[in-house]
């Protein structure tokens, strides 16, 4: 006969099925992995192991914050990585005003950290992660399990039994299934909180003489706003590269009908002087923008992260830090308590304040460029200067951008 108590001690105390190998998604599996012991996770993608992810055009801000949770993971690969020493936000003004233009400028020396942030690919983040991730799978693989090439049709709260039933080809009966299958607003069915903005956001990369390393710019025109992170040096390059997120209305989008030549004059004339002289632009790729949001993230045994419980407008670069606090967070809750319902009635509250903060503000600021109200463009400079002027609220916000609300 079985020893019961032995085998109810060594028994894992939780099978957890993440749907999305994404950045979130993966962070969400390795973390599982190290700080719940006796879980057992497997993952999910529809996409196979092999696929390029390189070929994802989106080069992405990572906040401090988010720089310290891969580098908990082991994750962040610092040598490609370009840290953000300086942010400066500033606004075109259409003609001569007695303010000048308004600039906000929040360094990291400022602030006592090493840096504010760091600039990556999408794929530069997810390689590692995958990595790390298949790495502990051969480690141990009777416990942690990789589903690459299966994409998840449906997931099911079963009535009456606590746990869920992931169907992937085959139907599997799960604990808790942590949803992050992302997507970017123009694939994605809608949420209970949708709105299209109408914009586009075209991304590239820049070649700038005498620029500065290690600052992101900011700019908001009259159409949108466009930004540059900056991007490691090629070695022996007398240039700085930089990526670029240019967003635009998409009725009638000025950029598309251009030409290389032409898109870099009307890019020097949009960013602020200190960008330097603007030398080269690679071909664009363009994403369609909006808010799709869940307004709640738990739904039975089935919790939402990531792009899956909210897609906003990248004018803050806020979407992936605000994923990757979420499954951070998820993991805390679940190490601390065995009780998986009470953990996500309570995750439901807690992470509202970081979640609804965020989606408010990107949401404020990505429509106040289709409002077409006089004096809009002078309040929002106007907020500028007074940030930049009233130190503890640029600290506060320098805060807020780096680790979100805590
Ligand atoms: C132009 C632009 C610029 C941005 N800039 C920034 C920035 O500077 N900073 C920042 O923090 N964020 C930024 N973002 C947002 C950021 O890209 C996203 O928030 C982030 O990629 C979301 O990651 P995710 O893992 O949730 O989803 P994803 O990256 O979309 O990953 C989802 C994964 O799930 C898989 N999947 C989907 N459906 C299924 C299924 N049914 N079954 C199995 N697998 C499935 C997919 O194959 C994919 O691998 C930007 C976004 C855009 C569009």
């Amino acid at each position: 006969m079985p020893n019961t108590r032995t085998a109810a001690a060594v028994a894992p105390s939780l099978s957890l099925a993440v749907v999305g190998a994404g950045p979130v998604g993966l962070s969400l599996a390795l973390h599982a992995a190290r700080s719940l012991p006796r879980a057992v996770v497997t993952l999910f993608d529809a996409r196979a192991a092999e696929f390029d992810i390189a070929r994802d055009p989106r080069t992405l801000a990572l906040s401090l914050g988010s720089v310290q949770l891969l580098e908990r993971l082991q994750a962040f690969d610092a040598a490609r990585a370009q840290p953000i020493l300086e942010v400066h936000v500033s606004q075109q003004q259409p003609s001569f005003s007695p303010l000048g233009e308004p600039e906000l400028r929040i360094r990291a020396a400022d602030e006592g950290v090493p840096m504010l942030g760091a600039v990556l690919s999408y794929g530069e983040i997810v390689a590692p992660l995958q990595a790390a991730w298949l790495a502990a799978c051969e480690r141990e693989p009777a416990r942690l399990r990789s589903r690459f090439g299966t994409p998840v049709a449906g997931i099911k709260t079963v009535e009456g039994v606590s746990g869920v039933e992931i169907d992937a080809g085959i139907v599997e009966p799960f604990d808790l299934a942590v949803v992050a299958e992302g997507g970017v607003f123009a694939d994605q069915a809608r949420k209970a909180l949708t709105h299209d903005y109408r914009q586009t956001a075209w991304v590239g990369q820049l070649e700038i003489e005498a620029g500065t390393s290690g600052t992101a710019y900011e700019r908001f025109t009259r159409q949108g706003p466009a930004a540059l992170l900056p991007l490691k040096g090629e070695p022996g390059s007398t240039t700085q590269r930089a990526a670029l997120v240019w967003c635009v209305p998409s009725d009638d989008d000025p950029v598309a009908a251009l030409d290389d030549a032409q898109r870099l004059t009307v890019l020097q004339s949009i960013f602020h002087p200190a960008v330097g002289r603007l030398a080269g632009v690679s071909p664009l790729k363009h994403f369609a923008l909006g808010l799709n949001a869940e307004r709640t993230l738990v739904e039975g045994r089935a919790v939402r992260i990531g792009n899956a419980a909210q897609t906003l407008h990248p004018v803050a670069g806020q979407g992936l830090n605000l994923g990757l606090r979420d499954a951070f967070e998820l993991v805390r809750a679940l190490a601390a308590s065995s009780d998986i319902d009470s953990v996500l009635r309570r995750l439901e509250w807690s992470r509202a304040p970081d979640r609804w903060g965020m989606i408010a503000a990107t949401d404020f600021l990505a429509r106040s460029f289709t409002w077409d109200l006089p004096g809009l463009a002078a309040a929002r400079g106007l907020g500028l200067a007074a940030l930049q002027a009233l130190g503890p609220l640029k600290s506060a916000l320098a805060r807020q951008m780096m680790f979100g609300s805590r």
